[in-house]
């Protein structure tokens, strides 16, 4: 299998600070590989060791099986997009294009078709004489993309260039960007801490904390079967229950949630559990039913069960997300499709929810593990 990019235990120190720590990852020729984490976890650090402008304490950076680490960023074949796309305002959109080909050395008589190719590809024929001043956000996103792909990179290194769109924006370029990658078939390095853009566009995804991979895998993996508690809490909307075990056998444990809700779930850590043990749970709001009423009296083996009163209702397009809560006090956020039996449910109504212990993740937590809040 060909890797277009291995970074090997990369770490960096500013002063007594780690901002990577022993980072590893290998990303395959031709894949959208992103990183996600929450805002000063370490992301453009990475980014910017990879591109050259920041010198590892240690470690390896290998682009196409050859170490970089005594090149310059010039010398390196990686381009950088930017989430303010640094795009020249003074040159219109061909002279944007053609600057890079200019530099590195690219004869005057072949820049013109290299520059049509490169605005065909992003779908933009014919915008050379654009100023940039008359794009919108969208195409400036292209042109920027199309910049680069005209040096031919073997990696391109994004930095949450869909920022600064607005929402609407954002949600098309996510589709856009996917597409692009496919049809030039580059290598796409791509740091973001919205985990909608990372699910939506990538092949696989490392989520980082505090420096660090918690996990790397698909969108599908890291969702369905996330590893860590921070993993579980910052990949998509989850009920977080805390609570303490009170049974384990060969098919979960038993807990009982510091609201009184005593709940059937399963390990997902790579610890084993232990009776009295804290643990924090997690559980998808599409994962949980409502219950008709001849469903609520068949109770099968290890499926949690619970009354709740639907506080309020939250209209969110496909779905409603019900905030309910049980007598005890447990609060429990449930999706309700817009068709179906219970559409029409509205607060203050009593109703049973039901959810399997296969959908209820458990990982060992102290008191002070802030993970996953
Ligand atoms: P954001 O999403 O907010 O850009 P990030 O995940 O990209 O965050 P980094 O910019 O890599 O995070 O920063 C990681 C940590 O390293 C932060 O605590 C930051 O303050 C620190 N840091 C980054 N660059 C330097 C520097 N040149 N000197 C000192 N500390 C730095």
């Amino acid at each position: 299998m060909q890797h277009d990019l291995e970074c090997e235990q990369l770490t960096k120190t500013f002063g007594t600070f780690t901002a990577v720590d022993q980072v590893s990852l290998n990303i395959e020729q031709g894949k959208f590989f992103s990183i996600l984490g929450p805002s000063g976890c370490g992301k453009t650090t990475l980014m910017r060791m990879i591109a050259g402008f920041e010198q590892p304490d240690s470690g390896d950076i290998r682009i196409k099986q050859h170490s970089v680490l005594e090149l310059p960023p010039n010398k390196r074949n990686v381009k950088m997009v930017f989430q303010h796309l640094a795009l020249f305002p003074m040159m219109n959109v061909e002279q944007n294009i053609a600057y890079g080909l200019r530099c590195s050395g690219v004869a005057k008589a072949d820049i013109p078709a290299k520059v049509k190719t490169a605005l065909d590809r992003v779908g933009l024929p014919g915008a050379g004489s654009k100023r940039i001043g008359q794009l919108s956000g969208g195409q400036k996103q292209r042109i920027a993309i199309a910049r680069c792909m005209v040096l031919d990179p073997d990696v391109l290194l994004l930095d949450e260039p869909l920022g600064a769109l607005d929402l609407k924006l954002r949600e098309h370029m996510k589709v856009e960007l996917k597409q692009l990658q496919a049809q030039f078939g580059t290598t796409f390095l791509y740091i973001t801490h919205d985990q909608s853009e990372a699910l939506v566009m990538s092949d696989q995804v490392a989520v980082m904390k505090d420096g660090r991979f918690e996990q790397v895998g698909t969108p599908e993996e890291l969702y369905h079967r996330p590893q860590t508690p921070f993993v579980a809490g910052f990949v998509g909307d989850s009920n977080q229950w805390s609570g303490r075990i009170q049974k384990v056998s060969k098919q979960g444990v038993e807990a009982l949630t510091d609201n009184g809700l005593t709940i059937h779930a399963q390990n997902a850590g790579n610890e084993p559990l232990q009776v009295g043990q804290r643990i924090r749970v997690f559980v998808r709001p599409e994962a949980i039913s409502i219950a008709t009423s001849s469903q609520s009296g068949r109770k099968a083996a290890r499926t949690n069960q619970l009354r709740v009163r639907v506080d309020s209702k939250l209209f969110n397009g496909a779905n409603s997300r019900l905030l309910t809560q049980s007598e005890s006090g447990q609060a429990v956020e449930v999706d309700l499709p817009q068709r179906g039996d219970f559409a029409a449910l509205t607060a203050q109504e009593h109703v049973d929810l039901n959810w399997s212990a296969a959908q209820s993740l458990c990982f060992a937590h102290s008191d002070d593990d802030n993970d996953a809040e």
